[in-house]
């Protein structure tokens, strides 16, 4: 997303920033060159957001991403054909990690849904997504009387990493959905920790959402299973 780019300046130097990590081997996906709201987007619209997508790609040489995410996660049934088209294989704007990711419908495109687990201080699930949980978290913190930094923040970050957990344990004690873990670049602390925990573990891979995608290709019988 560059709509955040103030600056010349800053969009090179966030170019920059992105060829780097591709040559780290770190997965980029597509977010949208503007981050507008998407929901009532027409296929024309959905067409001309990911061919200016491509045009800077190409502008800034950088490297096609896979995956999408819609701005505020509002996605519609006219977005699937149309990164098709771009040879995209997954996306993950949808909610729901109950089950294993299925097919949007009519396409290949293979959908990862963003998870919901319980955290302290809320009745409903919150929804697995960086800056949701932030916004909860804090409401969580505040609850718990803490105001001070850096309380507020040890306070957060450990419970986003005790609820990433509780998802993994879910998953790995029963269907062994994919557990998505997925968002802006906050809570880089806990999410390492998580993926120390977990990812040596028997039968657990840890893996970009490319590799993912490439799972379920070769094992279409996974798709949408429950238990
Ligand atoms: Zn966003």
């Amino acid at each position: 997303v560059i709509r955040y780019g103030t600056s010349l300046d800053r969009m090179r130097s966030k170019a920059r920033n992105i060829r780097f990590l591709d040559q780290a081997g770190v997965e980029i996906g597509s977010h949208t060159v503007r981050h507008s709201h998407t929901r009532e987007w027409s296929r024309e619209q959905w067409l001309h957001s990911f061919s200016d997508f491509q045009r800077i790609l190409d502008l800034h040489g950088l490297p096609k991403p896979l995956g999408f995410r819609a701005p505020f996660l509002e996605w519609n049934e006219h977005l699937y054909p149309v990164m098709e088209q771009y040879q995209m294989t997954y996306d993950t704007s949808k909610t729901g990690g109950g089950r294993w990711p299925r097919r949007a419908p009519g396409t290949n495109i293979w959908v990862f849904g963003i998870p919901s687990v319980r955290i302290p201080h809320r009745e409903r699930p919150a929804l697995y997504f960086d800056l949701n949980m932030k916004t909860l978290l804090r409401r969580a913190a505040e609850a718990e009387g803490l105001s001070e930094e850096p309380d507020v923040r040890r306070y957060m970050n450990e419970q986003y990493f005790q609820a990433g957990m509780r998802l993994f344990n879910r998953s790995y004690r029963g269907n062994r959905v994919p557990v998505l873990i997925s968002g802006h670049g906050n809570f880089r602390g806990p999410i390492i920790r998580i993926m120390r925990q977990v990812c040596n573990r028997p039968q657990v891979r840890c893996a970009t959402f490319r590799e993912a995608a490439e799972y379920m290709n070769q094992h279409p019988e996974m798709e949408g299973v429950r238990r």
